[in-house]
């Protein structure tokens, strides 16, 4: 039997129904607007969409947002500078800095010089040791996504065998972090997989997960024979694998090879479709979260 899909959008404008309320209620009860900064440097076309995109939803929700464009050509000093602006800005509650940065900007220098509790991307190191520990406000947004469909359409994963292939720092070491987390919507006996991990037992292994989370960056890399009969598979993977003689557009495959691994799964994400429309809304989560916790509504 077929999987049933999980669209990543429906689940997305579900959330972003529930914090449009929560925002309301803000407004309404405690006077506070959550408040995100966009910072993009220069005019990369990948970049200028993807910032679009965000004040776009930051102010479906009633965000207070602001959208930073600065000159490809800005020194570090000056980026520094300007992101300690934001720190002490007490209408922002989340500073999110676009990535790639030009190469004369040392990334980590700029994300690191970011508050903590502004960071709604959660690559600071201080957030990274937070959500290991267990003591945090929120989580990147993309395993975070993760998570959210996971919980809303196969269930609890309390108990059950998730196995992460990869372990980037963006997707797969937080996705262990998160699901081996003694809370509500985690609590899974968590394996991570990873180019150190022989092929054979490798599959074995993924053979075991009730809910199996790819995201490895090679296109169609995981088999349905490795794949358990009714897992749970959420595939991170955004590979192009050609371009569109019809539309010019790029063919998107994801890490699994979904026509075949679909008829052995009880869920499966799409691609594109399935993991990829939460990651904004993940991050509006988060500025939500930094806005309340700003305000001493929530503590970490
Ligand atoms: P990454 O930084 O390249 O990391 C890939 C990870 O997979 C690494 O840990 C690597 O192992 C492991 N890996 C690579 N080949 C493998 C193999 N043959 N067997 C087992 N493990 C293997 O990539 P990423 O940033 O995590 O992204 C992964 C995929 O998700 C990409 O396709 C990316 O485009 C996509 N992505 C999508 C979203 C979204 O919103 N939908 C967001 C982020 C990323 P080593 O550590 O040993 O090198």
């Amino acid at each position: 039997m077929a999987a049933t899909l999980i669209k990543g959008a429906e689940v997305a404008a579900q959330i972003r129904a529930e914090l449009k309320q929560e925002v309301d209620e803000l407004k309404a009860k405690h006077n506070l607007t959550p408040g995100l900064v966009t910072i993009l440097v220069g005019e990369d076309p990948a970049s200028v969409s993807y910032v679009t995109a965000k004040q776009k939803t930051s102010h479906e929700l009633g965000f207070y947002s602001v959208q930073d464009n600065q000159p490809p050509d800005i020194t570090e000093e000056a980026l520094l500078k300007l992101l300690d602006k934001y720190n002490n800005d007490p209408k922002i509650h989340g500073i999110l800095v676009q990535l790639p940065l030009p190469k004369h900007i040392d990334s980590n220098k700029v994300l690191y010089a970011i508050n903590p509790d502004k960071d709604v991307d959660a690559f600071h190191p201080v957030n990274v040791g937070r959500i290991l520990i267990g003591n945090y406000a929120f989580l990147p947004c993309t395993p975070a996504g993760c998570q959210e469909l996971i919980v809303r359409a196969y269930g609890d994963p309390k108990g059950k065998e998730c196995v992460v292939v990869g372990r980037s720092n963006i997707v797969g070491k937080p996705m262990v972090a998160i699901m081996i987390q003694k809370r509500q919507g985690a609590n899974a006996t968590v394996t991570c997989v990873h180019t150190g991990t022989p092929k054979d037992k490798m599959i074995e292994h993924c053979r075991r997960a009730d809910i199996l989370v790819v995201a490895a960056g090679v296109p169609k890399y995981v088999q349905a024979d490795w794949v358990k009969e009714g897992a749970c598979v959420i595939d991170v993977g955004v590979n192009r694998i050609g371009v569109s003689e019809k539309t010019g557009k790029a063919i998107l495959a994801g890490d699994v090879d979904f026509d075949a691994v679909k008829e052995k799964a009880s869920f499966i994400t799409p691609v594109p479709g399935g993991v990829g429309p939460m990651t904004i809304t993940m991050l509006m989560k988060n500025t939500v979260m930094a806005a309340k916790l700003n305000a001493g509504l929530i503590k970490i």
